[in-house]
């Protein structure tokens, strides 16, 4: 792919670098060095006018927003979390799928002398979502292993990403209410949208392409 203006692309390491690898390569875009193992935050491409910058999957967003990022590839459930500000959303790229759902022990009672307690990575999500059904609750802020909060007495509930559910039955969870269906999205700044656009849509019709595959 010819590029007339230089991209940036945030990506985070895990699951959502693995999955989006073979859709940049169908825009010949492969990395220099393997992201996973390598330990620069900066990396050059088999095509001289992308680099890659390889960040926090909760940082993308804001990377992208404040335009150190032409382009990048985030999680629905981040992109929830952010607002989406400053960001062109054109491409969801079916990937990293899961869901946002509550999930707590089987029968958990419904407290009465106090707010229902929600523990939880997704605080605007959560309070979006219980507000809108009218419910009171108390958000509890955890960054991760939420499953144990409802265990130890942290919390009534949690509201975190299932796939195959297999970590809550882990943990004698279940799923109970289903918040939004997630997947990756291509995101993309406001300004290079404006500025570099030949070079953007260039690579956002070939992504599109990739993903139709
Ligand atoms: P951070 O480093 O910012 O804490 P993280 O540890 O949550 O991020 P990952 O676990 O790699 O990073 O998740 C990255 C993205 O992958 C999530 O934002 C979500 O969109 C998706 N994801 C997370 N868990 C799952 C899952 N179980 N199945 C499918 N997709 C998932
Ligand atoms: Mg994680």
């Amino acid at each position: 792919m010819n590029l007339n203006a230089p991209l940036t692309i945030a990506l985070s390491k895990g699951r959502i670098l693995e999955q989006t690898l073979p859709l940049l390569a169908h825009a010949g875009i492969a990395p220099l060095e393997d992201p996973e193992t390598s330990r620069k935050l900066i990396l050059g491409t088999s095509n001289p006018q992308v680099k890659f910058v390889i960040i926090r999957a909760s940082d993308v967003p804001t990377y992208v927003q404040y335009g150190a990022a032409d382009l990048g590839v985030s999680g629905k459930d981040v992109l929830l979390e952010h607002g989406g500000e400053g960001l062109y959303e054109p491409l969801d790229l079916g990937i990293a799928r899961c869901r946002l759902m509550v999930a707590g022990l089987p029968d958990t009672p419904v407290p009465t002398s106090r707010r229902l307690r929600i523990a939880t990575k997704y605080v605007h999500s959560a309070e979006r979502y219980f507000a809108a059904k009218g419910q009171q609750v108390e958000i509890i802020k955890l960054y991760g292993s939420m499953e144990l909060a409802p265990l130890v007495g942290l919390a009534d509930l949690i509201v975190d990403l299932v796939e195959s559910g297999n970590t809550l039955k882990a943990n004698g969870l279940v799923a109970l209410e289903h918040i939004a269906d997630i997947s990756s999205r291509l995101v993309v700044n406001k300004a290079s949208w404006k500025m570099k656009h030949e070079s953007v849509s260039a690579l956002l019709e070939s992504l599109r392409e990739a993903v139709g595959k």
